[in-house]
């Protein structure tokens, strides 16, 4: 199973991905994770990446697309990944099916996650009183949903237009989205 997940930030990706990768025994890959992970261990992709997590910005490509390709290369995801955060740019659309093409795979599935913009907003400032994330300060709430709007939204045409969108609405308790998304997969969650 290769599937994606997208949708904008603070649409809940990051907590549904971990139940639907479970689900299929794939792991959970999320670059804003790994970039998190390189900030805290202060390695030279942290000190890069950071420049940009802070303002709100997309860390550049050829950096992302080097991550990726080492990850999806690990053992655990020879079976198959769910991607939460990538791709997010049409430059990292093409790597990607260039790293899924050699395997000889496909990608199955494009999960989206629909919210409504205002209470987004909401659930990132919640958060942020509750992690302190960086990057969860007002301003730069909104400059990652403008670039989301411009960069990310999109793909989904693009994903689309291969019939691999699954499209399901993220507004709701954490369990009642997880039973959606479920549904629109064809499967029964396991528990
Ligand atoms: P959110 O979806 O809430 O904005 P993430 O944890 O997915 O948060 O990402 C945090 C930050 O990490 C992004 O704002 C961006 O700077 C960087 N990042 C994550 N994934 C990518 C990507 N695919 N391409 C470029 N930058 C990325």
């Amino acid at each position: 199973m290769r599937l994606l997940i997208m949708g904008p930030p603070g649409a809940g990706k990051g907590t549904q991905a971990k139940a639907v990768a479970d689900h299929f025994s794939v792991p959970a890959i999320s670059t804003g994770d790994i970039f998190r992970a390189n900030v805290s261990g202060g390695t030279p992709l942290g000190i890069e990446a950071k420049k940009y997590m802070d303002a709100g910005e997309y860390v550049p490509d050829e950096v992302t697309n080097n991550m990726v390709r080492s990850r999806i290369a690990e053992s655990d995801a020879e079976k198959g990944f769910l991607l939460d955060g990538y791709p997010r740019t049409l430059a990292q659309v093409t790597e990607l099916d260039a790293m899924v093409d050699a395997t000889g795979h496909r990608i199955d599935a494009v999960l989206v996650l629909t919210v409504d913009q205002e209470a987004v907003v909401e659930r990132l400032l919640k958060r942020a009183e509750i992690d302190g994330r960086a990057d969860d300060t007002e301003d730069v709430i909104r400059r990652r949903l403008e670039v989301y709007a411009e960069e990310t939204e999109p793909l989904i045409e693009v994903y689309a237009a291969r019939n691999l969108v699954v499209e399901v609405d993220g507004m709701g308790e954490i369990a009642d989205v997880q039973q959606r998304i479920f549904e629109a997969l064809d499967v029964v969650p396991q528990s």
